[in-house]
């Protein structure tokens, strides 16, 4: 096990759907993800991987919030430098965090180990789950999300389906667009969000700058721009709008954006 020197607690940061928002990192010692989504904050994934493992330990973690003022938060949210669900300790230390705080716990999660029955046992003592789905076909997902070998579009809704199934909790899938699918592709999308019976969608487009590496302090909000990141081009309010409006009519799910 490595020891993790940069706190493995961050913020709290300001979220649109959460209000202040302590994050918790569990691979704060490097950016490691099963995904490297082109629209990622964190610039770039060093280790891409959908092996699970412990890289800051339970009793790190726990010092690091002991010495943070977790008291000044709205919610816990278990995200940072990557994958969360990577993280072996993850049931562990959200039983750990609630025993200590008190406070409602989020984990966002790219959905990609949900299949795995252990990580939903996890994933379930926490509140709120929320669940990447950026893709209707696996030639999107390859595009936008650009996952380790062997993960598909398939694995990833039925990971989120028998994650419903279980999960007691909130359950929303968080979307990013980057262009506005055509018609046949709404559709698409609109039936397996259907399948999925979330309690909300929270659509968006990419609004933060995309780094060229990767460096701790993109973990947090950072909102504006420099030498070493830049902008994509993304939709416009009124496309997103357009989508979100489209989706909604087919779905009859609450869909919202920012
Ligand atoms: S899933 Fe999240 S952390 Fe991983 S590459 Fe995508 S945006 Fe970055």
């Amino acid at each position: 096990m490595t020891t993790c020197t940069p706190s493995s607690i961050y913020g709290p940061v300001a979220s649109w759907r959460l209000g202040r928002s302590l994050g918790v990192d569990l691979l704060c010692i490097d950016s490691i993800c099963s995904f490297e989504c082109i629209y990622c904050q964190l610039g770039k994934i060093n280790r891409v991987t959908k092996q699970r493992d412990v890289f800051v330990s339970t009793e790190a973690v726990l010092d690091d919030l002991k010495r943070s003022e977790w008291e000044n938060c709205d919610v816990i949210t278990f995200s940072g430098s990557g994958e969360p669900t990577l993280a072996k300790n993850l049931g562990e230390v959200i039983e750990k965090v609630k025993e200590l705080t008190g406070k409602p716990v989020v984990v966002l999660t790219n959905s990609t180990l949900l299949f795995v029955p252990e990580v939903r046992y996890e994933l379930a003592k926490a509140d709120t789950i929320y669940c990447k789905l950026d893709a209707w076909s696996d030639d999107v997902l390859r595009r936008v999300d650009r996952p380790h070998a062997g993960i598909s579009l398939k694995s990833i809704i039925s990971g989120i389906r028998l994650l419903r199934d279980e999960f007691d909790g909130f359950l929303a899938i968080q979307t990013m667009l980057l262009r506005r699918p055509k018609r046949f592709e709404l559709k698409r999308f609109s039936e397996i969000l259907y399948c999925l019976e979330p309690d909300e969608v929270q659509l968006n487009t990419p609004s933060r700058p995309v780094p060229k590496n990767y460096f701790l302090e993109s973990r947090g909000n950072i909102t504006e721009s420099d030498s070493n990141s830049s902008f994509l081009k993304t939709l416009s309010k009124v496309e997103l709008e357009g989508v979100r409006a489209k989706l909604a009519e087919f779905t009859k799910l609450p869909i919202i954006t920012r």
